[in-house]
């Protein structure tokens, strides 16, 4: 983004982000440790905003002993020009099989692989065996809203003309139950099995915990709207990703979170008339409606329309 490039002064912008006392341990909720332990994998989801932060290091050990192929997903939202940095990276951390994903598009070419893919993956693992009976079951793992449902939808939509047999929410934590099988192709037969969310237990630092809740991954409340919407606009300005300059009518990029969310209340008109007691009696003034505005602006970034970005 180079528009507000004479405006533009790195320096003048927060270089670190205040994380204050937060306490990330009730960002873990109790169904997601319980899908977890029901749980083995072979079929990995993550969005691509957050190919490092958004995978479950508990997720290593089965993986390692069952083949697997993981989707990196939301492809659509991400800055792309890290791409072969985040390949070698993977693949130094023994992740092999990766494939880039958008599963909101009706025909992504990329969706077409995932079945040649899986079933050679399958059919050269020490572990396989032909039987004539031939199905594959397969287990879509990941953190919530990284677009599970989406995948398997996508896949049904591909292979047999059908959609919908999970359903997707922008809440996370909306697939709670391990799922029955679902069909999602018919030569080879292949069933899915959707599973809930699954967080890290331990989310490693506050940063990590704070890029996850970016991309609806915590539920919002738990973490705060207003410091997502602080985060968002710190990261929006550390990647240069200035669109919401010209989105939100502010002249010039802006690292104040309170000035950025009255602009967008105003805009918006989400302000709230409030009673006000004065020296001279009670008035009502027209205030901005924080809470709305920040909704609204990580709501937008979520749906890529503030621009692409890496958060990793
Ligand atoms: P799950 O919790 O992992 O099953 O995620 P869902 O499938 O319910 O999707 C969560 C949200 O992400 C929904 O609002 C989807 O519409 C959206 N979503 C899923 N896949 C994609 C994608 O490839 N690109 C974009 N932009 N949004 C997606």
């Amino acid at each position: 983004m180079r528009i507000h490039q004479t405006l533009w002064n790195a320096a003048k912008f927060r270089q670190f982000f205040d994380f204050g006392n937060r306490e990330i341990a009730n960002w873990f909720p109790g169904h997601m440790a319980k899908g977890l332990r029901q749980m083995k994998a072979s079929l990995k989801n993550v969005d691509y905003h957050i190919p490092f932060s958004g995978r479950n290091p508990l997720f290593q050990e089965s993986l390692d002993i069952k083949p697997h192929l993981l989707v990196l997903n939301k492809m659509d939202l991400a800055d792309l020009s890290e791409k072969q940095a985040i390949l070698k990276q993977l693949k130094r951390e023994g992740v092999g099989n990766v494939l880039f994903a958008d599963c909101l598009t009706q025909r992504d070419e990329n969706i077409k692989k995932v079945v040649p893919v899986v079933t050679q993956l399958i059919e050269s693992s020490p572990r396989f065996h032909r039987t004539e009976n031939m199905e594959y079951c397969l287990l879509v793992i990941g953190i919530p809203n990284v677009g599970k449902s989406s995948f398997v939808n996508a896949l049904r939509r591909m292979h047999i003309k059908k959609g919908k047999a999970s359903k997707v929410g922008g809440e996370p934590g909306i697939t709670k139950a391990v799922l029955s099988k679902i069909q999602v192709c018919e030569r080879p037969l292949i069933y899915l099995l959707d599973t809930p969310g699954v967080l890290p237990p331990k989310i490693e630092s506050l940063e990590t915990g704070m890029k996850l809740s970016l991309c609806g991954t915590i539920l919002d409340h738990l973490v705060g709207e207003d410091v997502i919407a602080d985060y968002l606009l710190y990261t929006l300005n550390k990647h240069e990703q200035l669109s919401y300059v010209d989105k939100y009518e502010l002249g010039e990029p802006c690292d104040d979170i309170q000035h950025v969310l009255k602009k967008i209340a105003v805009k918006l008109g989400k302000t709230q008339r409030v009673k006000a007691i004065t020296g001279v009696g009670d008035i009502t003034i027209t205030v901005p409606n924080y809470s709305a505005a920040a909704y609204d602006f990580i709501r937008v970034f979520r749906k890529g329309e503030l621009g692409r970005v890496m958060l990793d």
